[in-house]
C-alpha cells in the first residue's frame, strides 16, 4: 500500500529557471475533479499523506479545493513543491492553512540570497522579493521547521550557495540542494548548458559550512566526489565520511532521463551510501573520470 500520494497539480507558472526544459507555455492547467477523485481513491486506500509538485501548483486555480478535499477525505499530511511565490500573499496563505491537511511541509526554490542572483536565475525581476515575502509571511503563521528551502546547484547558482545556507540559518529552516536533471537527452536540454562537475558541486558545498551528514544528503552528489573533495578540504571530515557510509542511505534522485549502472559499483564501499547508478545524461556531458570507488 502507498504510503503516500504525490500528485502533479500544474498551474501557469511565471517563471522560466534556467535549467528547466519545460515547455510551461504549452502545459494545459489541470482540471480539479479528476484531481479530487484520485485523492478520493487514495483516502480509501488507507493513504493519509499528499505530496503535490508540478508546474507551480499553488497557481492552479483549484488548488484550495483540492487541498479542502484532501482535509475532508482524512489526509494529515501535505508536503508542497513547486514556485512558492504565491505564498508570499497572506490572505492566500491564511485560506490555506483553513482548506488544507493539518500537517503540512513548504518546501520553497531559493536560488540566489540577493536579488540579482536569484532573478537571474527564474528569470523574472522582483522573483526574489517575493520569495523572501513568501518566507515572511510563513514564519508568521507556521513553525520554522515546517519551512525548507530548496536550490539547484547550477554553475550560476553554485557562488550563492554560502549565502542561501547562512539565510537558513539566520530563519531557522531547512536547507535542501539537488543537482540539475535533464529532461531529456538531447542537445538543447539546459542541462548541457547550467550543469557544473561534480567536484565544482562537491567544493562549493563544502564551501557552506554544512555538516558532512547534510553534504551527503545533496541529491545527485556522487559520495565518492564529495569523498575525493572532503579529502582536499579536512581529512576529518572525509574521515567522518567513512564512518558514516555504513548506516547512510542513497540520496533520492529525481531524474526523469536514464540512470546506468556505475562500473565500480560491484565493489564500491560507498554503495551503502551510493545507489550504485549515474546520470547517463552526466556522462554524456562530463565524463566518468571524477568516479572514485573506496
Ligand atoms: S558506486 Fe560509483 S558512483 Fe557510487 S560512490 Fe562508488 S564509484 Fe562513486
Amino acid at each position: 500500500m502507498p504510503s503516500e500520494l504525490k500528485l502533479n497539480v500544474n498551474g501557469p507558472c511565471g517563471q522560466r529557471c534556467e535549467f528547466c526544459s519545460i515547455a510551461t507555455d504549452r502545459i494545459r492547467p489541470d482540471s480539479l475533479e479528476p484531481l479530487q477523485e484520485r485523492v478520493r481513491g487514495a483516502a480509501k486506500e488507507g493513504v493519509h499523506a499528499l505530496r503535490i509538485t508540478g508546474i507551480d501548483p499553488l497557481a492552479f486555480a483549484g488548488i484550495l479545493a483540492l487541498l479542502e478535499t484532501a482535509r475532508d477525505v482524512g489526509f494529515t499530511h501535505l508536503e508542497l513543491h513547486g514556485p512558492s511565490v504565491r505564498l508570499s500573499d497572506e490572505t492566500f496563505v491564511r485560506a490555506l492553512l483553513t482548506a488544507a491537511p493539518p500537517y503540512r511541509r513548504y518546501h520553497v526554490p531559493l536560488y540566489g540570497a540577493d536579488a540579482a542572483s536569484h532573478d537571474a536565475v527564474v528569470g523574472v525581476t522582483g522573483a526574489f522579493d517575493r520569495v523572501l515575502a513568501a518566507l515572511d509571511v510563513l514564519a508568521r503563521l507556521e513553525a520554522p521547521r515546517a519551512v525548507t528551502v530548496h536550490t539547484v546547484c547550477t554553475l550560476r547558482v553554485l557562488p550563492s550557495l554560502p549565502a542561501i545556507v547562512a539565510l537558513t540559518r539566520a530563519r531557522n529552516i531547512g536547507f535542501a540542494a539537488d543537482l540539475p536533471f535533464p529532461e531529456r537527452e538531447t542537445p538543447d536540454d539546459p542541462y548541457r548548458r547550467v550543469t557544473p562537475t561534480q567536484h565544482e558541486v562537491a567544493d562549493a558545498m563544502i564551501a557552506t559550512g554544512l555538516d558532512v551528514e547534510q553534504l551527503m544528503r545533496v541529491s545527485g552528489l556522487w559520495p565518492c566526489a564529495l569523498h575525493t573533495r572532503l579529502t582536499h578540504a579536512s581529512e576529518a571530515k572525509a574521515a567522518r565520511m567513512r564512518m558514516l557510509v555504513p548506516s547512510a542511505h542513497p540520496a533520492s534522485i529525481g531524474a526523469r532521463t536514464p540512470l546506468v549502472r556505475c562500473p565500480q559499483a560491484g565493489t564500491c564501499r560507498f554503495v551503502p551510501a551510493c545507489s550504485g547508478e549515474i546520470l547517463r545524461a552526466y556522462v554524456t556531458l562530463h565524463g566518468d573520470g571524477e568516479l572514485a570507488p573506496w
